[in-house]
């Protein structure tokens, strides 16, 4: 139990680790694809029967809370975690839908002080535009912006 992954980032993090806490973190630690809320509980479903879609909710947003999990909000449709919490950017695809990491680009080099008296507690970076692979098949016409909430 000690060396499972999942048990220890809930431990680091302060997070008292229930069954289905446990079961939440470990799909992140072995879903790197930026899964949705829906997505995560699909994926629970069979394995725990009694977990409800209200509890992977609750505990996707308490995880972020304590920095154990990243939350990712894409628009007010979607919302992203990610069990990477190294800080990094990342690209939105907007034609395949598909999160990039973006390992080489830290959000900030604020990410870690405090900017002119503000207290910095997140910082998400995330560009948005066409990945390598959809440009390949359509018209390259490039969009790319910048978001920090
Ligand atoms: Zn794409
Ligand atoms: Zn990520």
């Amino acid at each position: 139990m000690k060396f499972d992954p999942a048990y220890k980032k809930l431990m680091e993090c302060g997070i008292r680790p229930s069954v289905q806490r446990l079961e939440i973190m470990r799909y992140l630690q072995t879903h790197f694809t930026h899964p949705t809320v829906d997505e995560i509980y699909m994926g629970l479903k069979e394995r725990i029967p009694t977990v409800s879609r209200t509890t992977v909710y609750n505990t996707l947003r308490m995880f972020s809370e304590k920095n154990a999990a990243l939350m990712i909000t894409i628009d007010e449709h979607r919302v992203c975690y990610d069990g990477n919490t190294t800080p990094h950017a990342h690209f939105f695809c907007r034609k395949c839908e598909k999160i990039y990491d973006l390992m080489d680009i830290k959000p900030s080099r604020e990410y870690c002080k405090d900017i002119k008296g503000f207290v910095v507690e997140d910082a998400q970076l995330y560009y948005r535009g066409v990945c390598p692979n959809c440009q390949k098949e359509a018209e390259a016409r490039f969009v790319a912006g910048e978001v920090i909430n």
